[in-house]
C-alpha cells in the first residue's frame, strides 16, 4: 500500500498552544483514497527544521501533505523550505500572483505589497489556486514523493484538498484502507482486550485496537484490501465478531453517541424519559438533547442542586435528606421518582454525587455518585466510585454517561 506523511507547520502547533486538526482530517481523507498515513509531525517556524522535515518525509513516503506557513509574513517559511528541499529556486509565478490579486479585488481592496511573496513558487511546481484565501498552494515532486503544501486555515486547506490535491493523487492500484469504530460502555479496557484476544494481535489484517475516554471504550477496526467491496466484507465480519464477544456493551458505530443509542431504544418502545440532576447540573440533559429529534422521547428535567430544590421541585422527603444526606441511594431514588411523577415520564434518571474538588469526607469521598432510576424498568439506585483524584469535569461526565448507559442496558435486559 502507498503511504503518506503529514506535516503541520507553525510554532504554536509545535509548542502545543494549538492543536493540529488539519492532519487528522487529511489522514482520514487520504485513507479513503488508499493512502495510509504513517504519521504526523508538527514543525516550528524554523527554516532548517522545515527543510529537514520535508527531506525526511519525501524520502519515506509516496505522498507528503503539509499545511501552514504560506502566509505573507516573515515567519511563513514553507515556500522557501520546499524550494531548498527540492534543490530549486523560488520564482514569481504569474498565475499565483493573479490568484492573490483576485482575492483582494473581490473585496475591493488593493493588494498590500507584502502579499506579493505569496506568488513565489519553487521552480517547476504546479500552483494550487485558493478560492477562499490569499495563499496559493504548491504541488511539486521531491524524489519519489508527490509533495503538496496547503494553507493552515482549515476551511482553505479543505477546499484546496478537494480541488487541487485529491484529483492529482497518484493511482493506488486498487488497494484501499477502510475503518470502523465500535463504541462500547460498561466494560473496562482490560476486559475488552481479553475478550477480543487474538483479534488484537499486532500485524493482523484487519487490525483491531482500543482507545478509552470517559469510561467508554472504542474498538477501532482498520482493514487494508484490494478492493472496497473486499474491505467492506472484512470490516463487517470483524465488527460482527467484536459485537458477539462484547455483547450489550456495544452501543453504536462510527461516532454514534450513547445518548443516541438510548434515544433509539426509547423511540422504538414509544416511551418517554425525564431526569433529575444534582452534581451534573444539566449535563445529562445536554447529552440527551445533543441528539437531533430527542423531543420524541425526552420530556425535560429538574436541576435540583440545592436541597430546597430537591424537596420543593421533586418532592424529596426532608427526613430522607436529613437521615441519609443528599448524596445517598434513598435520595437518588426519591429524585428519580419525583422526576417521573412531575413530568409524567415512563422512565426517569437521577444523579447525585460529590464532583469535588472539595466537599468529600472519609465516608463520602469526592467521586462518590449515586444514580437512580424509576419507572417501567423498576426503581433502583446504584453507587459509583469515580475516583477521588479525578477532576470535577471527568466525574460529572462519567456520572452522566453512566446514567445513560445504565438505563440503556436495563431496557435491553428487561430491567
Ligand atoms: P496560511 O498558510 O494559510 O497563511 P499560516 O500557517 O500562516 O497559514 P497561521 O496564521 O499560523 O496560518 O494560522 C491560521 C489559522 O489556521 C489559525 O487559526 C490556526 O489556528 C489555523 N491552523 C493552522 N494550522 C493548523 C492545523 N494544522 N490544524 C488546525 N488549525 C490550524
Amino acid at each position: 500500500m502507498q503511504v503518506a506523511r503529514l506535516l503541520a507547520i507553525g510554532t504554536e502547533l509545535a509548542l502545543g498552544q494549538s492543536v493540529d486538526t488539519n492532519s487528522a482530517w487529511l489522514a482520514k481523507r487520504l485513507a479513503e483514497r488508499g493512502l495510509r498515513s504513517q504519521g504526523h509531525e508538527c514543525v516550528a517556524d524554523d527554516l532548517d527544521a522545515i527543510v529537514d522535515a520535508f527531506v525526511r518525509a519525501a524520502s519515506k513516503a509516496d505522498v507528503v501533505v503539509a499545511t501552514g506557513g504560506l502566509g505573507p509574513t516573515d515567519d511563513d517559511l514553507t515556500r522557501a523550505a520546499i524550494a531548498r528541499a527540492a534543490g530549486v529556486r523560488l520564482v514569481e509565478r504569474e498565475e499565483a500572483l493573479r490568484d492573490v490579486l483576485a482575492f483582494f479585488e473581490a473585496r475591493r481592496r488593493a493588494m498590500p505589497e507584502r502579499n506579493r511573496v505569496q506568488a513565489l513558487m519553487p521552480e517547476g511546481a504546479r500552483v494550487l489556486l485558493n478560492s477562499c484565501g490569499t495563499a496559493p498552494g504548491i504541488h511539486i515532486r521531491i524524489g519519489r514523493a508527490e509533495v503538496f503544501s496547503l494553507p493552515g486555515v482549515p476551511l482553505e486547506m479543505r477546499t484546496m484538498y478537494e480541488t487541487g490535491v485529491a484529483p492529482a493523487l497518484p493511482p493506488v492500484g486498487g488497494a484501499v484502507l477502510r475503518s470502523r469504530s465500535v463504541h462500547t460502555c460498561g466494560r473496562p479496557e482490560a476486559e475488552v482486550n481479553d475478550l477480543l484476544g487474538e483479534l488484537m494481535k499486532r500485524g493482523r489484517n484487519p487490525e483491531v485496537g482500543t482507545s478509552a475516554a470517559l469510561g467508554e471504550i472504542t474498538v477501532k477496526i482498520n482493514v487494508e484490501a484490494a478492493s472496497a467491496a473486499e474491505a467492506d466484507r472484512l470490516i463487517a465480519e470483524t465488527a460482527q465478531v467484536v459485537g458477539e464477544r462484547l455483547g450489550d456493551a456495544v452501543y453504536g458505530y462510527d461516532g454514534e453517541s450513547l445518548a443516541f443509542s438510548l434515544g433509539s431504544l426509547l423511540k422504538q418502545r414509544r416511551e418517554t424519559l425525564a431526569v433529575a440532576e444534582s452534581c451534573t447540573g444539566g449535563l445529562l440533559g445536554e447529552l440527551l438533547t445533543d441528539v437531533a429529534g430527542s423531543s420524541a422521547y425526552f420530556l425535560g428535567g429538574v436541576i435540583s442542586y440545592h436541597n430546597d430544590a430537591k424537596r420543593e421541585l421533586l418532592g424529596v422527603d426532608g427526613v430522607l435528606l436529613e437521615k441519609h444526606g443528599a448524596v445517598s441511594a434513598p435520595v437518588a431514588i426519591a429524585m428519580a421518582e419525583g422526576a417521573a411523577r412531575r413530568l409524567r415520564a415512563d422512565h426517569a434518571l437521577s444523579i447525585t454525587g460529590i464532583a469535588g474538588p472539595g466537599g468529600g469526607t472519609a465516608e463520602k469521598p469526592v467521586g462518590l455518585v449515586y444514580i437512580g432510576v424509576a419507572g417501567k424498568t423498576g426503581v433502583e439506585a446504584r453507587e459509583f466510585f469515580l475516583g477521588a483524584d479525578q477532576p470535577r469535569d471527568f466525574i460529572r461526565q462519567r456520572a452522566a454517561r453512566g446514567a445513560i448507559n445504565w438505563l440503556r442496558t436495563r431496557l435491553l435486559r428487561g430491567r
